[in-house]
């Protein structure tokens, strides 16, 4: 049964309210309505926990999307009791682990502006973030760093626009993802839009990112590693440069 995806019109609802729709054999829930992000374009799920009614809790370990988009499975950790079809639960995530989501997937961004090279691939973590670009020039993460700190200290807004699969397949040029389908078919597309009037960046993304750039705080390039000749993986982590590395 679809589940309405409360997080894609507010990423900073850490709590809210749901009744349960199904449970599956295994431990996978179902609701009608959820604050938990599911897995994807590389943002990982949310963890966290339901609380009953009597005031007990049930451990989330995950969520994900079911055969389609619109089904969001929440997978109940190991050995946690089932709760009931048309249950009510109060829902809340692990929110400090999602925040640092949210900073890092803003940062992966702001690494796409920075190195402006089409994106071969990108994987957004709590503590380290990756994102791959196809290029082949050599690149100083330090001036990567600076750049990017620029970028965040000048406080741009970070906003949602949803614009129709219709006027996505006519700008094919705002995707910067290669070898990845522009993530249509559900009718419309979320741009993720930095600055005013986009003035840093524009990308489709259905992920969650914080409200402003100065929210991602202190960032670095820990590394830049040579994936074959025409890739390059950057690592992105939390707080200044370690000046020993
Ligand atoms: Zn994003």
């Amino acid at each position: 049964m679809p589940t309405t995806a409360l997080y894609r019109d507010d990423f900073y609802l850490s709590t809210c309210e749901a009744v349960v729709t199904a449970v599956h054999e295994g431990g996978a829930v179902e609701l009608d309505q959820t604050c938990f992000y599911a897995t994807s374009g590389g943002q990982p799920g949310d963890t966290g926990v339901f609380e009953r009614a009597d005031g007990s809790k049930i451990a989330v370990a995950v969520t994900r999307h079911g055969e389609t988009k619109d089904i969001i499975l929440h997978q109940l950790a190991e050995g946690e009791a089932l709760p009931l079809v048309g249950e009510k639960l109060v829902l809340h995530i692990d929110w400090p682990r999602r925040y640092k989501l949210m900073r890092m997937h803003a940062a992966c961004h702001l690494l796409s502006v920075v190195c402006a090279y089409p994106i071969t691939g990108a994987a957004v973590g709590e503590d380290e973030s990756r994102v791959d670009f196809d290029m082949s020039e050599t690149i100083d993460k330090g001036q990567v760093t600076a750049d990017l700190m620029r970028l965040v200290q000048e406080n741009h807004p970070i906003y949602v626009q949803w614009i129709t699969d219709e006027e996505l397949i006519a700008n094919p040029g705002i995707v910067k993802s290669k070898n990845v389908r522009p993530p249509v078919g559900m009718g419309r597309v979320s741009l993720v839009c930095i600055g005013e009037n986009s003035s840093v960046d524009s990308q489709p993304c259905g992920g969650t990112h914080v409200s402003e750039t100065q929210e991602v705080g202190a960032i670095h390039i820990a590394k830049i590693e040579k994936k074959g000749k025409e890739n390059r993986r950057f690592r992105i982590r939390f707080g200044a440069p370690d000046a020993s590395v």
